[in-house]
């Protein structure tokens, strides 16, 4: 449990730096970009649609007004106005004029000394100072301005929403004498407005000075509404209508739901400020999707790259444990392992000069024993062997599975004398052992016996010559009867 927590230490510690990695570089570039659209929206974005759309209706709005200023100077109505107001089909003539020229919806002469409305068909009415609907005119006449522009319905025109131009009219001595002027219909416009709000999802409509929705897209939803009661933009309300320079404001304001940039600009010829609109969520979206599919191959790559170290640790291992330095039954070193141990023992006795012995083992008959009692029994020897090799050696010592039933010792700090000893108790206290004590698979006793051949390393010997030596000292034991210990001179 220990050790597999500890392998996939370094896989969870990779997932981690890599999934971290890709949060980070996520978490940057969303908020760049989310900052760069922000601006660009804001400072960009609006303002052009503003400027467009300005551009586009100072067509339309500043016609009227020039077409209007040259109706008030033009002599023929000063002195038609100062000559009495005689003949009516001229003045209707001049305004049909006018209004065909400029492809107006209406056209308007307001006599002050007579209060007489006259239009492109004649005399309409003569205003009251006590109808509403005539009002303008008195405000007209107190204006201190040369002229002003509302919209109002337009009683010649069955009604319809006209932006008029009412231009103050005044004799040679700069006395008010009427008003003058054209209408156009709102029409123009609002297929503008309804055209961006299309086109780039804004929302656009103006304000007159004191805050009231004066002209807006058919979807909006504030139609004569005033700015400070509309939810969110009341907020801006003051700073909107505070703004008497054609520039743009570049504002913002959030309602319950959503955040919103405002660009607010005045247009002195209309006296109203143009508000363009839109909502930075619906603009998050595609970015919010760019985010998602980034998130997605990042967790892509992490996964692959998670497989990819979990097999290599896997292949590794694997590659370990097939060369394991023990032997998986007796838990001996192997013949490979047990070559670095032997090559370090040479050069340690070369060096202290102390004699190095090896005794080969073979079990005797071991063929019988698997025949007699199965391949269990065997290897149940086998452990038992090396148990018993292990115990009656040296902690120094170093013993080894050499091949099948062979066992190869190495002892240390040993004479060829002393290593015969050794060799010889070793086989005495398996020939006295009972190997069935410790299974529950032998029946009755189970006795064996071994053979082993014993040879002293000798100063620039070849490995191959001592193990070499060692075997035909095992050789002449079996040769002698077995159960027995040789060694080489
Ligand atoms: P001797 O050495 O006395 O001449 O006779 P032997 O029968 O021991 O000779 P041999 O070397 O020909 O036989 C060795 C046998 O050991 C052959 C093989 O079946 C058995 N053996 C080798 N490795 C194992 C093992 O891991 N387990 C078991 N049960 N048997 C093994
Ligand atoms: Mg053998
Ligand atoms: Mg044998």
């Amino acid at each position: 449990m220990r050790k597999s927590y500890k392998q996939y230490y370094l896989l969870v510690w990779i997932s981690l730096i890599l999934i971290l990695g890709f949060v980070a570089v996520l978490a940057t570039s969303y908020y760049v970009s989310r900052e760069t659209l922000q601006r660009g929206l804001s400072e960009n974005a609006l303002p052009i649609t503003g400027d467009n759309i300005y551009s586009e209706i100072q067509k339309d709005i500043l016609r009227p007004v020039f077409v209007s200023a040259q109706m008030a100077n033009d002599t023929f109505v000063r002195d038609w106005v100062i000559d009495g107001e005689q003949d009516i089909g001229q003045i209707s003539k001049y305004l049909k004029e006018v209004k065909l020229k400029n492809n107006a919806i209406s056209s308007f002469f307001v006599s002050d000394i007579t209060k007489n409305y006259y239009y492109p068909d004649g005399l309409l009415k003569v205003i009251k100072d006590n109808e509403p609907r005539d009002q303008w005119f008195f405000r007209v006449r107190n204006l201190k301005a040369q002229y002003e522009t509302n919209v109002d319905p337009d009683m010649a025109n069955r009604d319809n929403m006209t932006i008029f131009t009412n231009y103050r009219v005044v004799n040679y001595e700069g006395k008010f004498i009427g008003a003058v002027g054209i209408g156009l219909t709102l029409d123009t416009m609002k297929h503008l407005i309804d055209s961006y709000q299309t086109r780039f999802n804004r929302s656009i409509y103006f304000v007159d000075k004191k805050g009231n929705v004066v002209l807006s897209g058919s979807a909006f939803t504030h139609k004569k509404a005033n700015i400070d009661s509309i939810p969110g933009v009341k907020t801006l309300a003051k700073q909107i209508l505070a703004s008497s320079k054609n520039d743009s404001l570049h504002l913002e304001y959030s309602t319950d739901t959503e955040n919103y940039y405002l660009n607010s600009r005045y247009i002195p010829e209309l006296g109203w400020h143009l508000l363009v609109e839109q909502s930075f969520d619906g603009e998050l979206k595609p970015l919010h999707r760019l985010l998602m599919m980034n998130a997605a191959i990042g967790l892509g790559i992490t996964l692959t790259v998670m497989l990819i170290v979990l097999l290599s640790i896997r292949r590794y291992q694997n590659r370990i444990e097939k060369s394991a330095a023990t032997d998986p039954l007796t838990k001996l070193l192997n013949r490979q392992a047990f070559d670095f141990v032997f090559q370090q023992a040479i050069l340690d006795s070369e060096r202290s000069r102390q004699p190095l012995c090896v005794a080969l083992l073979d079990i005797d008959h071991f063929k019988k024993i698997n025949d007699k009692h199965g391949h269990l029994i065997g290897d149940h020897v086998l452990k038992e062997i090396a148990a018993i090799a292990k115990r009656s050696l040296r902690e120094s010592d170093v013993i080894c599975r050499w091949g099948g039933e062979e066992f190869l010792l190495l002892l240390k700090n040993c004479s060829l004398e002393k290593a015969t000893s050794i060799a010889e108790n070793l086989r005495a206290t398996i020939a006295a052992n009972d190997f069935s004590r410790t299974t529950d698979l032998a029946k009755g006793r189970l006795s064996l016996t071994v053979s082993m051949g014993v040879a002293e390393y000798k100063s620039n010997e070849s490995e191959d010559s001592m193990f070499e030596r060692a075997d035909v000292a095992l050789y002449q034991a079996k040769e002698a009867g077995r159960n027995s210990v040789y060694f080489s001179e």
